[in-house]
């Protein structure tokens, strides 16, 4: 049994100043009963933590490091930048240079902000999306996660559903009950919420392919749908992409189903490990934010250039190619997994979308929200021990994604599908 004394000593310490020891709920390891590893350095593919164990992370930070720990480019490119001071609260060139990169990826965001964090871009997309239709309701869906702003933290994904909290104590009652909750990738329930609010309903918000409950694909029929209801009534359609940008696809999930959304908001990989988030979409939307418009929003460190640098030096080394060999990679993982789940005899789902791969202990089919919670948490909980004692390091819930990096290689993709049969064979021993 290797030994993790240092990170639970650090995790004592840290208990006392952090709630649950940690700055976010989902890094606690709560709900696989374990002590959270504290990590010392990434590298590549890999992360080490402070007692001296090395890792194939498919975490990466929850998904900003598309390029792996530490990539040169991004590392040389922060050093320069930092040398020029840190922020300066005035216009820089560095984010029309990253504006200009993210249109030219996804053309729907004709007009953007940055901000620095995704909760913060959705939060702000829903207040300009209220603001532009005069209207209050939102419509959200089971499952997914757009941060923890008051009016998004209803029937979440993530930590709030790894954690079993519907609804957070401390959203006032009144912003809850305008946002109206519909399940994923059901089609006649959205129609109902429509027919009965269509006129109150200022915008719709939804993960494309939903990240926060596991990976799960909206169907083209249901986010096409969402496309036309919202056209007939007048509302906005959001696509969180938060996640799904530059990791589903290239050009987002919104260039798989071919629809173009009224606005979007992106985080994680846009800033390239660093607190970056962008709202933007549709040119007549935008301009009715201030100061071109009365639509208030601001941020003392919004685009601040070291967040740009990261974003600026991570996209510029996208490539539709790179996305084809990580794509590989992860099919390949995929179809390890399923064959490892089988020859023990363990029912498996397991969905990828690009660079997003997660999996469920369950019959299947898993589409929904309901769908997950019928997998087998507890089996998950042991399973994924199973696998960090293999030196591999996962997203610690069944409502979490993995990812794939370009630094990952085939051997350690091989090592992982091992690390996967070996941990089936030392659960299943007990
Ligand atoms: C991570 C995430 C957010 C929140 O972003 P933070 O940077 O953690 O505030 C919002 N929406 C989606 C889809 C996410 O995956």
């Amino acid at each position: 049994m290797r030994s993790i004394e240092k990170s639970q000593q650090a995790f004592k310490d840290a208990s006392n100043y952090f709630p649950g020891g940690v700055d976010s709920p989902v890094r606690a390891f709560k709900n696989v009963g374990g002590n959270p590893l504290f990590i010392k350095k990434g590298a590549g593919s890999h992360i080490y933590d402070i007692d001296g164990h090395d890792y194939i992370d498919y975490v990466l930070s929850w998904g900003p490091l598309i390029l792996g720990h530490a990539d040169a480019k991004v590392v040389t490119a922060l050093k320069a930048a930092v040398s020029n001071g840190t922020s300066y609260g005035a216009p820089t060139l560095l984010e029309t240079t990253l504006a200009k990169k993210i249109q030219s990826i996804v053309p729907t965001m004709e007009m953007m902000r940055m901000v620095s964090s995704g909760t913060e871009a959705t939060m702000s997309a829903i207040r300009v999306a209220r603001g532009v239709t005069k209207r209050d309701k939102i419509v959200k869906f089971i499952g997914n996660y757009h941060g923890h702003s008051d009016s998004l933290l209803v029937d979440a994904g993530s930590g709030v559903a790894t954690f079993d909290i519907n609804t957070s104590p401390g959203v006032p009652k009144a912003l809850a009950y305008d946002t109206l909750t519909s399940p994923y990738n059901d089609v006649a329930t959205i129609k109902q919420i429509f027919e009965k609010h269509g006129d109150e309903i200022a915008c719709v918000i939804v993960e494309p392919v939903a990240g926060n409950m596991g990976v799960i694909p909206g169907t083209q029929d249901f986010l096409q749908t969402l496309r036309e209801l919202t056209q007939q009534h007048g509302s906005i359609l959001i696509f969180d992409e938060v996640m799904s940008g530059f990791r589903a696809a290239y050009r987002g999930a919104q260039s798989l189903y071919g629809i173009q959304p009224d606005m979007t908001t992106l985080g994680k990989v846009v800033g390239g490990g660093l607190p970056v988030g962008v709202f933007g979409g549709r040119r007549d939307i935008m301009k009715q934010v201030a100061p071109q418009g009365p639509i208030y929003h601001a941020g003392t460190l919004s685009g601040n250039p070291l967040a740009m640098t990261g974003g600026i030096s991570t996209l510029e080394q996208l490539t539709p190619a790179l996305y084809d060999q990580m794509t590989e990679k992860v099919n390949r993982l995929a179809k390890g997994i399923k064959d490892a789940a089988a020859s023990h005899h363990i029912p498996i789902v397991v969905h990828h979308v690009g660079t997003m791969w997660s999996y469920f202990f369950n019959q299947g089919p898993v589409n929904n929200f309901d769908d997950v919670q019928r997998s087998d948490m507890a089996f998950f909980a042991k399973f994924f021990n199973a696998l960090l004692a293999q030196g591999i390091y996962t997203a610690p819930s069944e409502y979490e994604t993995n990812f794939m990096s370009s630094k990952h290689t085939d051997d350690e993709i091989d090592q992982t599908i091992a690390g996967f049969n070996q941990a089936f064979d030392d659960v299943l021993k007990g």
